[in-house]
């Protein structure tokens, strides 16, 4: 049975974070000290993690999980976990065109383990990989990680492509007066390394407080200087996909922006969160929670599941108020949440 919620949009797509830990301390995301990890017992086990993406599967016909956190590589025996979830099968009277088969498997990660792992992953069935790299200047690099990894995850990125993902995916949040100067420079990096940039306008999730408006660098900005260099055509409407896309006329590749704030995408939004400590969300945004683990850790039917997705997804909103005097930071940030 599908699952829509009370605006009419059906959810298709689970995103798992598998923790709420980095190795990372980018600015936009983390403070350099203090972070306050979750304790160890209040994450879900691999277990617990299968058996509500297997509800949301088989019973509610998703056919697309991600997995991201924090950082999901430094979750140990991460293959694992994919391996588990590449088991799953969408029913196949689903109208899904995953319908039979596996779910489209994915994850997003800083890159900076990749050299290690990136074919166990592949081996393990991950289908799709997104790596975060923000600047290709080494020392800017690391003043936005707070991290030395920048030749790490330029080998991350060479190690998944090597490993067989295609497209990799590169993400780069560009914040005003920080990596704004990069915009052509990261287009030409997915342009000569067939990476697929995608933008992200930079969203009021950091744990610093430090968002601004005037921060964001809006999606009409990052086109129009990557089409002063190298002229773009836009690529057909998005479906429920974040990234809005174009090609380049010259026929080398592509590259995507997601607008969370300047156009927000939540008229077509597919998508529900499961936080590392087993809390149910409907948005990156939404402001409440509903308490998965307690159910996963007190004897619950698959019943008793499917119900408290069911009503935690009748209370998803039509849409977040980024900008608006209505809007309420979420108490957690987006690392504790899963990006
Ligand atoms: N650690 C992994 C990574 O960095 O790719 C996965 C988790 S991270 C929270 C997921 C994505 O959210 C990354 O692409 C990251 O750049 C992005 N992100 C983090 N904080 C953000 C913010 N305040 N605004 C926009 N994007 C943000
Ligand atoms: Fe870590 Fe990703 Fe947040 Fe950076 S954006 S601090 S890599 S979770």
């Amino acid at each position: 049975m599908e699952l829509v919620d009370p605006h009419g949009r059906t959810v298709r797509d689970l995103r798992i974070s598998v923790t709420d830990r980095c190795n990372f301390r980018c600015t936009y995301c983390m403070p350099e000290e203090g972070m306050v990890w979750l304790e160890k017992s209040h994450i879900l086990t691999f277990e617990e993690i299968e058996r509500v993406a297997r509800i949301c599967v088989e019973h509610f016909h998703v056919d697309s999980l991600r997995l991201t956190g924090g950082e999901p590589t430094v979750r140990a025996h991460l293959p694992v976990l994919i391996d588990k979830l590449a088991a799953l099968r969408v029913p196949s009277d689903a109208t899904s065109p995953r319908a039979g088969k596996a779910p489209d498997l994915a994850l997003t990660t800083n890159g900076s383990t990749l050299r290690n792992n990136a074919a166990e992953l592949r081996g393990a069935g991950l289908e799709r990989i997104n790596i975060s790299l923000d600047s290709l200047q080494r020392e800017k690099f690391e003043r936005m990680t707070r991290r030395d990894e920048f030749e790490n995850v330029l080998e991350g990125i060479r190690a998944a492509q090597a490993a067989g993902f295609d497209p990799v995916k590169v993400n780069a949040v560009i914040e005003r007066g920080v990596n704004d100067d990069e915009i052509v420079a990261l287009a030409e990096f997915g342009r000569e390394h067939a990476v697929e940039v995608r933008f992200i306008e930079f969203m009021p999730l950091d744990a610093s407080d430090e968002w601004e408006r005037n921060k964001v660098v809006s999606q009409d900005e990052i086109v129009s200087a990557i089409a002063a260099v190298y002229p773009l055509r836009q690529l057909a409407a998005r479906g429920a996909a974040p990234a809005d896309r174009w090609e380049y006329e010259d026929g080398r590749g592509t590259v995507g922006v997601i607008p969370s704030v300047t156009k927000p995408f939540c008229g077509d939004c597919d998508r529900v969160r499961l936080t590392s400590d087993g809390q149910f969300r409907t948005c990156l945004f939404a402001t409440n929670e509903f308490d998965v683990r307690a159910l996963l850790r007190n004897g619950a039917s698959d019943d008793d599941i499917t119900d408290l997705i069911r009503r935690a997804v009748g209370t998803k909103w039509a849409g977040h108020q980024i900008g608006h005097v209505t809007f309420v930071k979420p108490r957690r940030t987006m690392s504790q949440i899963g990006g």
